[in-house]
């Protein structure tokens, strides 16, 4: 559970100990790779690049594997490669970060926010069922007297904890449906059906396309990258190709031995191509992922076991089935039994000295939605509800004992301060 920037992440400043929201978990060995890709003299997309597709797409059981600077970025590709246009609309949870929607704007489509489910915070698809029918009816909230069509459908595994898979598909099919997976928290991340099923890697045939994130504070990073995972072949050389301006080589096939400086502009494409330094960071700590993982998991359950008897909010389900990540450990506060809002027992952690966040604001409650759009609480009560109880606790692989120990005693504690009495004297 200690890892070697404990000392740096879990310092006492003589009684008070800091506990960061999150810190990336880096070694020798990612230095080691960096300084060697700087002195190789190849730096943009080469060798370490390739390696990282090559060895990703083992990770988690996919044929092909592209990688490319952002998780966005990946979203972004595997739309327009699978061929998203104007009039076009995607459900998308209203539950996720700006990217999961934002890249069906670039495409001039129409986000269809979905509700989530009030524990997991994960897509409703009772709710998706229903936002069709709506749309379908035309009764959408954004009545522009444009006939969208349903094309496709962005789930996304919040904090790493993975939707029922089959029951995705299953939805997809019966409306037609392409799937995009936004799996920026779900690397590494399985699920099965049943306990007697093979586990299933997220980027497993889970969806079209897999898209995971290296952002600084994601499960593995490369500080800033992204990877689309495909058993699409079409998809993937499409989603490459776009990658790089359209071209039909990359710059590692132009200028090794083998290759030819000759090109041809096939498509408009874009610059979302992956460094080799960030490639080399990336192939060191995909090395490490599942010892990361498991070390998150080790806080996760000290979490769960130590707050479990604590008033005043909800834990997160553990559920059977799955592989977590632990990308996040999202707790949901008890409002009724507490006299503190949310954003007040936010202040009450950062007092000591317990960083913190919050995932997400929902994004019917974000301006570009509602006055584009027209979105408003009532339309996605669940989310409206449960963002408002919202607390991200601090998990990351390198936290030390001590620093949990601080997160679990400073919210029991802000707890029973807080205690709304009546309440706290009947439970
Ligand atoms: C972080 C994140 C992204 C974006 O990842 P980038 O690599 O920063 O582009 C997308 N979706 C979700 C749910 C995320 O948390």
């Amino acid at each position: 559970m200690i890892g070697n920037l404990e000392s740096a992440v879990a310092k006492k400043n003589g009684e008070a100990i800091n506990v960061p929201f999150f810190a990336p978990h880096l070694t020798e060995r990612e230095i080691e790779e960096v300084t060697a890709t700087l002195r190789s003299g190849w730096l943009t997309t080469g060798p370490q690049v390739k390696n990282f597709e090559l060895e990703f797409a083992e990770a988690v059981n996919a044929d092909y594997a592209v990688a490319l600077n952002s998780c966005t970025a990946a979203l972004h590709l595997a739309v327009e490669a699978l061929g998203l246009k104007e009039n076009q609309a995607v459900l998308v949870p209203t539950m996720t970060f700006a990217a999961s929607a934002e890249i069906v704007l670039y495409r001039n489509a129409l986000p269809v926010l979905v509700d989530c489910d009030p524990h997991t915070g994960n897509m409703d698809l009772t709710d998706a069922e229903d936002k069709i029918a709506k749309l379908k009816a035309g009764e959408f909230p954004c009545a522009d007297g444009i006939d969208y069509e349903a094309v496709g459908i962005i789930p996304v595994h919040v904090g790493g904890n993975m939707l029922d898979i089959s029951a995705v598909k299953d939805f997809a099919a019966k409306h037609n449906l392409w799937i995009v997976e936004d799996a920026a928290h779900a690397f590494p991340a399985a699920w099965r059906p049943d306990a007697d099923d093979p586990w299933q890697q997220c980027g497993e045939s889970t969806a079209d396309v897999t898209c995971f994130s290296f952002y600084a504070n994601k499960t593995i990073t490369t500080g800033e990258g992204g990877m689309a995972v495909t058993n699409n072949r079409a998809l993937a050389d499409r989603i490459r190709m776009l990658s790089l301006h359209g071209l039909s080589n990359d710059a590692w096939q132009r200028y090794s031995g083998s290759g030819s400086w000759d090109y041809r502009i096939v498509l408009p494409g874009y610059k979302y191509n992956l460094t080799d330094i960030a490639g080399a960071i990336g192939r060191c700590q995909l090395a490490r992922a599942e010892e990361m993982r498991k070390q998150r998991e080790a806080i996760a359950e000290f979490y769960l076991e130590s707050l479990s008897q604590a008033p005043g909010f909800d834990l997160p389900p553990f559920p059977e089935n799955r592989v977590h990540s632990w990308h996040l450990f999202p707790i949901s506060l008890n409002l009724e039994s507490l006299t503190i809002d949310r954003n007040e027992f936010i202040e009450e952690l950062k007092r000591s000295g317990v960083g913190c966040s919050v995932h997400w604001r929902p994004l019917h409650l974000h301006p570009l939605y509602q006055e584009r759009f027209g979105w408003n609480e009532s339309d996605l009560p669940a989310a409206t509800k449960l963002w408002s109880r919202l607390v991200s606790l601090p998990i990351y692989s390198s936290m030390s004992l001590e620093a949990a120990v601080h997160v679990v005693e400073t919210v029991k504690q802000i707890c029973a301060e807080n205690a709304r009495r009546e309440i706290y004297m009947a439970a």
